[in-house]
This record gives structure tokens, sequence and C-alpha cells, in this order.
């Protein structure tokens, strides 16, 4: 204490009020990711590492064209404040699009916000005390890890294998932490074309896992930004699909359209999504209605399915060309084969280190995402996650042959 009773600062010489943070506060820490951004936005360097959509192939004119009308006929509008809950067209809308994945909700449970990003904080926010847990597939986005760390949960990964999260795996880790007397307050999953691992929840266990969250009163939170970015099949009904009242379900324009509109969505059951509304309402007041607008214009004039589809042709190009490139340049490695989605999940031999060997690789000229970033435990130094939605085909060849120089080189070959 100073003389005059206020406490002394015992900050440290970088922040100087570092002492005054809430205790959440800690959890917040730069990802990997975001330390990557930086050095493989160098032009020279061959990002696998970045979730960033391939937005040069969207409709630039249509999008051009849907801003203005929206600004000419309903400027004032756009421009105010609007809805906590989101735009009413818009919600409708969204609901066309879930339809697509079998699910059929009612206008009135869709929130929409600032991106799902934004949802799956809100989400959190009702939901976790400090040290609730959450379980999450292992590996899990990197962006819910550090949303869950900043509410103080404790993330519990559960195993995952070629087929999605394991039924027995989910039962067991449960049991384990009834055991120990902990309180599981929800299962996060990201069921399609899954990030960072490229996998897809196998239809005949998606009723099995909702039986076990049922069973033991744990709710689901379904993220599912890439399930419309299919190559082949089509995925498996949604979780949401099978049972409404147990699934929180997390949409997003960003992997679909565009994250630069940061419009996404939640559906909830009727109690969570009132509460979601005011938790989104004190977040942020009410979602960009300039962005909903004309992402709304835009879902009215353009064919986004067609559209859609366009982007399919183009990820499933580039990933075909990642694994081919894998498989000829390091084919001691091995790596999953998504039917959708962004990324494939490479595993390496265990004595080497993803981390470790990231400066060697930017050196190379490539980046990648360390497997780390992926896991609450530190776990993952053996594996790395690689993205082709952002480089062309041509750089994804460079990019796998100089990652090839530095894996070998790590190997001694
Ligand atoms: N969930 C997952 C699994 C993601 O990959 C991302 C974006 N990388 C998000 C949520 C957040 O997306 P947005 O906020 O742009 O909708």
């Amino acid at each position: 204490m100073t003389t005059d009773g206020v406490p002394e600062r015992t900050g440290n010489n970088l922040d100087p009020w570092y002492a005054n943070y809430a205790e959440r506060a800690s959890g917040l820490s730069a990802s990997e990711v975001r330390a990557l951004f930086a050095v493989a936005s160098r032009p020279e360097v061959v990002s696998l590492a970045g979730g960033m959509p391939f937005v040069s192939a969207l409709p630039q004119e249509l999008i051009v064209s849907s801003m203005e009308k929206v600004m000419r006929e309903q400027g004032p509008t756009a421009l105010q404040y609007g809805s906590g809950q989101g735009i009413p067209e818009l919600r409708e809308q969204i609901l066309d699009v879930m339809a697509l994945e079998g699910i059929h909700g009612s206008v009135d449970n869709v929130v929409t916000s600032t991106g799902s990003q934004q949802a799956l904080d809100l989400v959190t926010k009702l939901f976790i005390d400090p040290g609730d847990v959450i379980l999450a597939e292992a590996p899990s986005y990197v962006g819910a890890i550090g949303v869950f760390r900043s509410y103080q949960a404790n993330v519990v990964h559960v195993a995952m294998d070629d087929q999605g999260l394991i039924p027995e795996a989910l039962r067991q880790t449960i049991a384990h932490l009834r055991g120990q007397g902990r309180r599981i307050k929800f299962l996060y999953t990201i069921p399609n074309f899954h990030n960072p691992a490229g996998v897809t929840l196998a239809a005949e266990r998606r009723p099995e896992i909702i039986e076990i969250c049922r069973q033991n009163e744990i709710l689901i939170l379904e993220d599912n930004p890439y399930g419309l970015l299919h190559f082949d099949e089509p995925a498996p009904d949604a979780l949401r699909a099978l049972d409404p009242e147990g699934v929180v379900y997390l949409g997003s324009f960003s992997k679909t359209l565009a994250p630069g509109f940061r419009v996404g969505w939640a559906l909830a059951p009727h109690a969570v999504r009132e509460k979601l509304i005011l938790a989104a309402e004190s977040a942020i007041l009410s979602p960009s209605s300039f962005s909903q607008m004309v992402v709304s214009e835009y879902l009215a004039t353009a064919d986004w399915r067609e559209q859609i589809d366009r982007f399919r042709g183009v990820y499933r190009e580039r990933k075909d060309v990642m694994v081919e490139a894998l498989g000829e340049h390091l084919p001691q490695l091995s790596w999953t084969n998504p039917n959708g989605g962004f990324y494939v999940w490479v595993t390496m031999p265990e004595m080497l280190d993803s981390k470790q060997m990231l400066p060697r690789a930017v050196k190379e000229l490539v980046a990648y995402t360390p497997g780390t970033a992926f896991f609450a435990d530190g776990r993952g130094r053996h594996a790395m996650r690689l993205s082709f939605c952002y480089p062309t085909t041509d750089q994804i060849r460079v990019g796998i042959r100089r990652l090839a120089t530095v894996v070998n080189g790590e190997l001694d070959l």
C-alpha cells in the first residue's frame, strides 16, 4: 500500500498493469497460429498454415451490387443498430442453408452472431464456471481452446480416429471424470471435415454420441462451419438434426461465403436461445446490420448453391494435389485424406517435433501449424496441420517439396 491507501502497482517492466488483470486474463495467450500469420504472410513463404478461404473465387461484382442495393434502398436501416437476435430476413435464409444439412429449426431459435467465433464465446460464457470441464476431440480447433481457456475451463480431450470421435472413449472419459467428482458442462465437437483433423464423424456413431450425452446430461455444442464444403458425398445429417433439444448448433458464412462479413449463427434450444440473445446484447448490443443485410441481399440474388459448388471444386483439386504431393515426397509420414473442408492432419515419426522444426521450415520458405496448437494438454508435438484452402495447386506442390527437405533433413535422410 502507498501512504494514501492505493495499492502499490507490482507490475513488471513490460506491462505496468500486470498485477491488476483478472485471473481469467491469464488464459489469454497469443495462439501459435497468430504468431505464424506474421511470418507466413511474407510473399515468398508458401503458407500451409492459416485457414483463409479462397475469397478471390467469389463473384465480386455481385457482392458490390448487393452492397450498393442495400445502401440505396435501405441505407438508414443498414447504418442503424438492429435486433440483438439478428435480422429476421437473414434468419429465414439461414434456415434454407441449414436445411441442406438436414436441420429444420424455427426462425425464432436462430441467433446471428459476429462470426461463429462469437457464438462460441457466448455459449461458453453462459455455461462455464472456472474449473468446469469441457470435452473436446483430440485434437480440436485452436480458436475454441482459446475461448475455453479464457473462461478458465478444463478442456479434456476425447480420442478420435478416422471415423471421428470414438463413442467408447467418450463413455470412458465421462465415467472417469464423474468418478473424480468433476462437473462436465458440454461436449464441443466438429463432426464434419474437422479442423484440424480433416475427418468426419461416421453416420452410425452420431446417434450413439447423442445418447451418451443425453444419459449424462451433457449439452452438445456442434460446430459446423465446413459442413457444406464436401468433395463427394454430403456429410451425414448434423447432430442437431437428430436431437434438437440437446444440441446448440453453430454455423457460419465464413467458409461458404466470406469471413470478412463476420456473420455466423447459433441455433439453440428455446431456453438457451433466450440467454444467448441477452448475452449477445450485453456483449455487442447487436450484430452488424450492414453485414447481415449485404449477406441477405447476396443470398437473395446470387446462385449461392452454385457458388458453394465452385468452392468445393477448387478445394477438392487443392486437396488432391496436396495428398498426391505428400505421397510423392513424404511417404514416410501418414496423413488424413479429408472428404471436405480445408485441412490435412499429418503425423510424423515420434522423434520429430513440429514446433521445433518450424523455424527451419520458415527458413525453407514453407509454413504449417504445429500440432501442439490443437491440444490443451501439450500433446501434438509430432503432428502438424496443413491447410490447402488458400495456396494454389502450384504453391502446394512447391510447399510440400520444401517441407520434405525440412523433414528429411531432420530425419537425416
Ligand atoms: N469453428 C471452427 C471449427 C473454425 O475453423 C472457425 C474458423 N477458423 C470458426 C469456428 C470461427 O469461424 P467464424 O467466426 O469466422 O465464423
